[in-house]
């Protein structure tokens, strides 16, 4: 059995969650699933969202809970050129987030084009990993359900046969010696209706290998939904399927 650890969650401050996450809503299920550990992650994608990270610092700072909270933030990737993200040290030090997780949110393809798709992605995640801001690379191979509909530039995506198996041990050697997390995320894959079960299936291997080159995995529900939250059981399975030892978890480290 994994411990559990839940270090990727929406709130209703953004807008981005649904209205059932409300801070106190979302310790309360937390503390009812057993986490002993997690992390608030809303998205930063303006700068104008800075008043609304702090009001959730805050409410956070008030909150009664047994639960060791950290307040953390979700960036996305800015340029398809250079993997830049939407945040940097200056605004990650102005609102005092203590776990920075962030990837890929886009195919920044129209047409389906598979070598050059897949090649994008690797490339995209491996400069996430390696900039010192990012703690934990989110969702690998993540799309959202328009590209990988019908006519997408991902809809070719049923398993992960044609990604190469050494992206895998690639990424997992970058996340060891940038001692940056990879994320293993229910919402957006196992959890998820757009992939197919030999996608899941195969997400499992590709789990295995990152794994065997000794990256830390952080467990995540993405939950934009406060049901989303009861995923983190189910994942805790496919880590233990997988055989992640325990100590390949990653837990965030003090900053500094
Ligand atoms: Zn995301
Ligand atoms: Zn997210």
């Amino acid at each position: 059995m994994q411990a559990l650890y839940d270090f990727h969650i929406h709130t209703t401050y953004l807008k981005c969650a649904n209205e059932t996450m409300t801070i106190p809503a979302i310790l309360e299920r937390c503390a009812s699933l057993g986490l002993k550990t997690i992390a608030i992650t809303d998205h930063f994608n303006r700068p104008d969202v800075m008043d609304l990270h702090l009001q959730i610092k805050e409410d956070l700072r008030q909150a009664q809970s047994d639960l060791e909270i950290y307040f953390g933030v979700e960036v996305n990737v800015i340029s398809s050129e250079t993997g830049e993200v939407s945040i940097n040290a200056d605004l990650v030090e102005q609102a005092g987030f203590e776990v920075v997780i962030g990837g890929v949110h886009s195919s920044y393809h129209e047409k389906p084009d598979k070598r050059s798709i897949i090649d994008l992605q690797q490339r995209l995640m491996l400069q996430v990993i390696a900039n010192p801001l990012i703690d934990v690379l989110v969702h690998p191979w993540w799309f959202n359900r328009l590209e990988m509909g019908p006519g997408g530039a991902t809809e070719w995506l049923r398993d992960m046969s044609e990604i190469p198996d050494d992206y895998a041990v690639e990424l997992g050697e970058a996340a060891v010696a940038h001692n940056t997390a990879i994320e293993a995320n229910w919402t957006a894959v196992w959890g998820n209706g757009a992939y197919t079960d030999e996608f899941k299936e195969d997400y499992k291997q590709y789990f295995k290998r990152i794994a065997s080159t000794g990256a830390k995995i952080s467990m995540s529900t993405d939950a934009h939904h406060i049901d989303s939250l009861d995923g983190i059981h189910t994942l805790a399975k496919v880590l233990d399927e997988i055989g992640l030892p325990p100590q390949q978890l990653w837990r965030p480290e003090p900053r500094g």
